[in-house]
C-alpha cells in the first residue's frame, strides 16, 4: 500500500498554483498563465445562489455565488444545511479544469442575520453609540465565526457609510455621521473580521488570518450616506476636497487593515454613477490609497447605470470594467454578461490586461486567505451558530449601546435606574415584545420581520418576582385612567417597523403611529420611561417635556435582556450619541461641526447612571 501510494504521489505534476509555501504573487501568476479568457471572465462573476447549480458552476467557471438579500436554501435552514449546500457548489468548483474554489458572499452585517438561530448584533448604529472598539471587534470576531458554522467565508460588511442625512433609509447601517467615529469602528471591526494583520502588513494587501475568519467588503465606496435628502441611491453633490474629508478616509482605514473587498454605491457623485467613475475606483482607491483586494459591484448596478434600467447592458459593462470593477454582481444575467465581456475582450475594447488585474485581485484573495488548501465547509464549527459566548457579547453590545436622553423632569429625581422591587408596572407600546422590530432590516429578509413570533422577556426576568407586570400594545387611555394609581411606573417601547434601502427612505421622521399617542396616554397618568427602538433619530420634540426619562435603545438585536440589564441598574448608562438629535426635520441635514447648529441632544450627548450593587 505504501509503495503504490508513492507512486502515484510522483505521477501527479507539480503545480505551483497548488503550493502554499510558493508566494502569493507566483502562485497568482502561475494560475493566470494556465487560465483561458472564459476562466478569468468566470471569475469575475458572482450569481445568485438560487441559479448556481453544479451545471451552471462548470460550464460558467463561476468564480463566486452570493445570497442576495439574505436569500435563502430554505426558510428554516440549519447551518447544517447552508454548510451541505456551499459544499455542493464548492465541489462542483472544485472538479472544474483548474479547480479555483468559489467565495461564497452574503449579508452578515448584524452577526450572520439571515440564519435562523444566529446571534443578532445591535445594527452599526448602535455600535457608534458604544465608543468600545473592543465591543466592536468582538462582535466582528462573533460574526465571522458565525457566518464559517454556516460554510460561509466571505460577507458584504463592515459598511463604513458616514451616514449625513438621517431620511436615508440606510442611516442604521452607518457606525456613525462623524468621520472619525466610522474610522475607529471601521479599524476595530475590519480585525474582527478578518483577524488582525500583523504589525508590518504592506498596506492594500488583503488579510484574512485562517478558517474562523471571513473576507470582508468595506461598502458602498464613496458618499453613500451623503446624498441629497438622503435619498438612497441618489446622487451625492460635494466638493472633492470635502468627499475626500468626509467620506473617504474609512476606506484608508478598511485598507490599512487588509480589507478583502470594496463594495462600490449604486450613489453617483456629482452626477457621475460611482460604478463609472474610473478616477475615484482606480485613480484614488486602487492607485493611490493602494487597494489591492477586489472591488466589487451592488447588486445588478451594471443593469442600473443606465436609465431606463438595462438599456445598454454592453456599454455598462466597459464602463465598469473601465472603470475598474473586478468582480460584477451579476447576479441573474450571466449568460449575457459573459458573451458581452467576452465579445469585447475579443474584439479589444476592453485590455486583457484589465481583465488579468481583476481576476489577480481575486485570486489574490482567494489565496490570502487560504481558500484553495481549505476550500469546504468545517463541520467543527456548526456549534458556533448562536453560541452562548456570542449571546453574551451582543448582550454587552446592547447594554454598553443604550443612550440615555432624560432622566427626570426638571426638578425632580432621576427615574433611572428603575427599581426591581415594585409592585405592579405597566409595559406598553408595539417595540417591546417584538422581536422582529427589535432586529430591524437586515434579518431573516433584507426587510426584515415584523411580527410578534418570539418575545424578550428580559424586563420580566429582571423585575422581583413578586412583581406583577401588565402589557399592553395600545392601552386605552379610559382604562389606564382607572388603575394608573396601581402602577409603579410604565415602561413605554415605541418605535420604527423594519426596513431595508429605499423602502426605509423617509422625509417626516416622525413616530409611527400609535407610538405617539402611546407616549401621550401613559407618560400623562404613569411615571413612564420611554424607550425608543429605531434605526435613527426620530422626531421626539413634541413628547419629551410629558417623558420622565428617555432612551434611545437603536436596533439592538435578539439579546434584548442588555436593555433590563441597564435599565435596573445591573449596569450603568454609558452610550454616546452618535449622531445629532434634530428638533425637526426642516433642520436636516445638520451634523456636529456645521455652522447652524441647534440640535434637540448634540452629538456626544448621553447621561450616564451608577451601576446598583
Ligand atoms: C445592497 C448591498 C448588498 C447587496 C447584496 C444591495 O441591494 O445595496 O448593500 O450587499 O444588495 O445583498
Amino acid at each position: 500500500i505504501l509503495l503504490s501510494s508513492v507512486a502515484a504521489t510522483e505521477a501527479v505534476e507539480y503545480v505551483k498554483y497548488k503550493d502554499p509555501s510558493k508566494p502569493i504573487g507566483e502562485r497568482i501568476d502561475d494560475l493566470l498563465s494556465r487560465m483561458t479568457i472564459a476562466e478569468k471572465i468566470g471569475q469575475m462573476s458572482q450569481i445568485e445562489r438560487a441559479n448556481a447549480s453544479s451545471a451552471v458552476i462548470q460550464k460558467y467557471f463561476v468564480g463566486s455565488v452570493l445570497s442576495g438579500g439574505g436569500s435563502v436554501p430554505s426558510d428554516n435552514a440549519t447551518a447544517r444545511d447552508w454548510q451541505q449546500m456551499v459544499t455542493k457548489m464548492q465541489k462542483a468548483a472544485l472538479k472544474t479544469r483548474l479547480g479555483i474554489p468559489i467565495i461564497y458572499g452574503i449579508d452578515a452585517v448584524h452577526g450572520h442575520n439571515n440564519v435562523i438561530n444566529a446571534t443578532i448584533f445591535p445594527h452599526n448604529i448602535a455600535l457608534g453609540a458604544t465608543r468600545d472598539l473592543n465591543v466592536v471587534k468582538q462582535v466582528g470576531q462573533a460574526t465571522a465565526h458565525e457566518a464559517r458554522a454556516t460554510g460561509i467565508p466571505y460577507t458584504f460588511a463592515p459598511c463604513v457609510a458616514v451616514c449625513r442625512d438621517p431620511r436615508w433609509g440606510r442611516c442604521y447601517e452607518s457606525y456613525s455621521e462623524d468621520t472619525r467615529l466610522v474610522q475607529r469602528m471601521t479599524s476595530a471591526v475590519v480585525p474582527g473580521l478578518q483577524g488582525e494583520p500583523p504589525a508590518r502588513h504592506p498596506k492594500g494587501t488583503p488579510f484574512v488570518a485562517g478558517q474562523m475568519n471571513v473576507a470582508g467588503c468595506a461598502k458602498h465606496f464613496v458618499g453613500d450616506g451623503g446624498t441629497r435628502r438622503g435619498v438612497n441611491e441618489n446622487n451625492t453633490v460635494i466638493n472633492f476636497h470635502d468627499l475626500m474629508r468626509i467620506h473617504m478616509p474609512p476606506y484608508d482605514d478598511a485598507v490599512i487593515k487588509g480589507i478583502a473587498s470594496v463594495m462600490i454605491s449604486y450613489s453617483s457623485w456629482n452626477g457621475v454613477k460611482m460604478h463609472q467613475n474610473r478616477f475615484l475606483v482606480t485613480d484614488m482607491l486602487k492607485n493611490k490609497m493602494k487597494f489591492r483586494g477586489f472591488v466589487i459591484t451592488d447588486w445588478q448596478a451594471v443593469d442600473r447605470i443606465t436609465s431606463p434600467p438595462h438599456q445598454h447592458y454592453y456599454h455598462s459593462i466597459q464602463e465598469t470594467i473601465h472603470a475598474g470593477i473586478d468582480m460584477v454582481m451579476i447576479p441573474y444575467d450571466y449568460p449575457e454578461f459573459v458573451a458581452d465581456l467576452t465579445a469585447q475582450v475579443s474584439n479589444g475594447t476592453i485590455k486583457i490586461d484589465r481583465v488579468n488585474d481583476a481576476v489577480s485581485r481575486i485570486l489574490r484573495v482567494k489565496f490570502a486567505m487560504g481558500l484553495f488548501e481549505n476550500p469546504l465547509p468545517d463541520p467543527r464549527l456548526l456549534g458556533e451558530l448562536g453560541s452562548k459566548d456570542h449571546r453574551e457579547i451582543a448582550r454587552e453590545a446592547v447594554r454598553k449601546s443604550l443612550v440615555l436622553l432624560k432622566n427626570g423632569k426638571p426638578g425632580q429625581k432621576p427615574v433611572l435606574p428603575l427599581a426591581k422591587k415594585a409592585k405592579k408596572i405597566l409595559v406598553a407600546g408595539s417595540h417591546a415584545h417584538n422581536l422582529g422590530f427589535q432586529c430591524g432590516g437586515w434579518t431573516k429578509s433584507w426587510q426584515g420581520q415584523g411580527g410578534n413570533n418570539i418575545t424578550t422577556e428580559g424586563i420580566k426576568t429582571a423585575v422581583d418576582k413578586a412583581t406583577v407586570i401588565d402589557y399592553s400594545d395600545h392601552p386605552d387611555n379610559s382604562s389606564i385612567a382607572k388603575t394608573a394609581g396601581e402602577y409603579d411606573y410604565a415602561i413605554v417601547v415605541v418605535g420604527e417597523p423594519p426596513y431595508a434601502e429605499t423602502a426605509g427612505d423617509n422625509q417626516n421622521l416622525t413616530i409611527p403611529s400609535p407610538g405617539p399617542e402611546v407616549i401621550k396616554d401613559v407618560c400623562g397618568l404613569v411615571k413612564c420611561v420611554v424607550i425608543l427602538v429605531s434605526g435613527r433619530p426620530l422626531v421626539v420634540e413634541p413628547y419629551i417635556g410629558a417623558m420622565d426619562a428617555f432612551v434611545a435603545a437603536w436596533l439592538p438585536g435578539t439579546e434584548g435582556h442588555g436593555v433590563a440589564d441597564v435599565l435596573f441598574g445591573d449596569y450603568g448608562f454609558t452610550g454616546k450619541l452618535l449622531r445629532t438629535w434634530f428638533k425637526s426635520v426642516d433642520q436636516l441635514p445638520m451634523n456636529i461641526g456645521d455652522r447652524r447648529y441647534d440640535p434637540l441632544f448634540p452629538f456626544g450627548f448621553g447621561l450616564t447612571t451608577q451601576k446598583l450593587n
